[in-house]
């Protein structure tokens, strides 16, 4: 049972329309799943066609949202479970606390900051479930090939591969979720190359 997961994705107004479309099916995905999602509260680019998805699906959604975002009325206002928190770091804090999985869509400086975060805190064990990249029109090839460089510069271990799993569009994300490999709270087992 996937309850809760969290999902990362670009705020611009600007973003390219299969990735809108490739959000709004993961909202209607997850709503019919029965699986709430905690987003970063916004109301437009991916963020905000995942959440109007989610609504028009009758799904659970939570936003997570710094008080200056609030401020600059950038939270989206057909979200009734807005959590307001007082720092950016707070903010992805809560955002994957309690989740049975990470999704990230594309997105910009502010997604990436956000996946290598989480795939950090599980590379040390602090965070153990599923990490899912959706890599719509090979979107995050770029990033795939530069972890490969990291493993073959020895940076990392070929084991850290087993943290994430790349899918190419939404359609696939329940399965990827239920099939990602296991990951331990030992993970410092693999601190060392
Ligand atoms: P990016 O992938 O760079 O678009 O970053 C998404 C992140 O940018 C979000 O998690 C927020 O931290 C922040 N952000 C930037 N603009 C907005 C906006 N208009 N509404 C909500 N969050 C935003």
């Amino acid at each position: 049972m996937i309850k809760r997961v969290c999902v990362f994705c670009a705020s611009s107004k600007k973003s390219p329309a299969p990735y809108l479309e490739d959000a709004s099916r993961l909202g209607k995905i997850l709503a019919e799943n029965k699986t709430e999602i905690v987003y970063g509260g916004g109301s437009v680019g991916l963020m905000g066609a995942l959440a109007d998805s989610v609504l028009r699906n009758n799904g659970e959604i939570t936003g997570i949202i710094p008080d200056f975002m609030v401020e600059m009325e950038w939270a989206h206002p057909g979200v009734k479970r807005m959590e307001i928190v007082s720092s950016m770091h707070e903010r992805k804090r809560r955002m994957v606390e309690n989740t049975d999985a990470v999704i990230a869509l594309p997105g910009g400086s502010g997604t990436f900051e956000e996946l290598l975060e989480v795939i950090t805190l599980k590379r040390l064990g602090k965070y153990v479930n599923p990490i899912i990249i959706v890599n719509i029109s090979g979107f995050y090839d770029p990033l795939v090939a530069l972890f490969n460089r990291c493993i073959s510069d020895q940076l990392m271990d070929s084991r850290h591969l087993d943290m994430w799993q790349v899918i190419s569009d939404s359609g696939q994300v329940i399965k990827a979720i239920n099939n990602a490999n296991q990951w331990s709270h030992n993970a410092l087992q693999f601190a060392a190359v």
